[in-house]
């Protein structure tokens, strides 16, 4: 279906600055804080919104998991000429520079005891990775040990021109 994004995308984050209040949420004892950086512009894409949903939660809930002292979330949203670019910055333990390459591999957690302490399964990134691909879209991430990491997905982006009728 063809959805506007920024609707999307502020829908879910809304989900998020809620669970900071209710106290049934696995996040509600954490201290973060949620920008959003988002293009005026509405952006219009094809997607499947349940598992894109999935997809973002999973990026939003890493963020938060592996950020201890919490901190500050940056959601960006912008589009380039023919791609939608989406990103999640999070303040926490970052990712080792070895394991970057392996974390959108089923089962893959950077410090299994850590990990475990956590939680979950270590599928998260690895579903993320096919329903982005499955979308005609990429996933990747940017992160320094002990500084942060920047999650980014970017899809195909149908630029709607305004149709070029002859007239004759
Ligand atoms: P699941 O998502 O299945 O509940 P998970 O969160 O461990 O479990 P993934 O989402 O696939 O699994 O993430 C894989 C691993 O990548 C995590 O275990 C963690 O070590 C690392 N990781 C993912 N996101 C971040 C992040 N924002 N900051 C630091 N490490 C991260
Ligand atoms: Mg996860």
């Amino acid at each position: 279906e063809t959805v506007n994004l920024n609707e999307l995308f502020n829908y879910i984050l809304n989900r998020f600055e809620m669970m900071l209040k209710n106290e049934d949420s696995p996040h509600h004892q954490k201290h973060y804080q949620i920008e959003r950086d988002f293009t005026d512009k509405d952006l219009w894409v094809e997607i499947d919104t349940d598992r894109f949903t999935q997809v973002v939660d999973n990026l939003m809930n890493n963020a938060i998991k592996y950020s201890p002292d919490g901190g500050i979330i940056t959601c960006r949203l912008l589009e380039t000429h023919n791609q939608v670019i989406m990103s999640i910055s999070d303040q926490g333990l970052g990712i080792p520079r070895k394991d970057l390459t392996h974390i959108f591999d089923r089962f893959y957690r950077v410090d299994k005891a850590r990990s475990r302490a956590q939680g979950g399964t270590g599928l998260g990134l690895a579903i993320s990775k096919e329903v982005i691909q499955m979308l005609g879209g990429r996933i990747w991430v940017d992160s320094t040990e002990g500084k942060g990491s920047t999650f980014y997905i970017s899809l195909p982006f149908e630029q709607f021109e305004e149709d070029d009728w002859d007239v004759e």
